[in-house]
């Protein structure tokens, strides 16, 4: 039986199952600033995430950037300024504002990781949604898109989601207690 077809459903790279060998895994960020701890971003002991294997469509907390000219500055440096002055700082380089390296509604998506995200769920075998509502848009798009490349599609979710019925699997649990056994927790 064909994969449904939905809104956000894009041509594939190829034929499905024509992708590299091995279990391709694409990755979803949630939306918001609260979820992101670099701490898991470090590969420890054989076991964890290389930060080259992540594609942070939502951005990054760890560092800021001028919203004017796209500077990086580093946390800390944004902390000193604010715990001096009560605000958050201006750009040295052209005095716009310096936040998060987070996308805020509104700003648009990075081009480089929409790309890269695109490619990886284009040709992924396994496609796992976790911890997602899945109505963040364009994000939302990618789990319907891997479908109707031919991969599997996981969601884990403690909520009911929108695709759970294009889903070949939808473990409606708690998403610590779920993987916690995969990622040695
Ligand atoms: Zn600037």
């Amino acid at each position: 039986m064909a994969p449904p077809v939905r809104d956000g459903g894009e041509l594939c790279g190829g034929p499905a199952g024509t992708g590299a060998p091995g279990a391709g895994v694409a990755l979803q960020g949630r939306q918001g600033t609260g979820d992101r701890d670099p701490e898991h971003r470090q590969p420890a002991s054989g076991v964890g995430i290389f930060p080259e294997h992540v594609v942070e469509l939502h951005g990054n907390t760890t560092y800021a950037r001028c919203i004017g000219c796209g500077t990086r500055y580093e946390i800390a440096w944004v902390k000193e300024r604010f715990d001096e002055t009560g605000m958050a700082p201006s750009c040295t380089a052209c005095g716009a504002p310096v936040k998060s390296a987070t996308i805020s509604f509104g700003q648009s998506m990075p081009d480089d990781e929409m790309r890269r995200a695109t490619e990886l769920a284009q040709h992924c075998d396994l496609f796992l949604a976790i911890g997602s509502s899945l109505v963040v848009w364009p994000a939302a798009g990618f789990p319907v898109m891997a479908r109707n490349c031919g991969a599997r599609l996981v969601i884990i979710n403690n909520e009911p989601t929108d695709q759970d019925d294009i889903a070949d699997l939808v473990i409606r649990h708690d998403i610590g207690e779920t993987l916690g056994p995969f990622v040695g927790n």
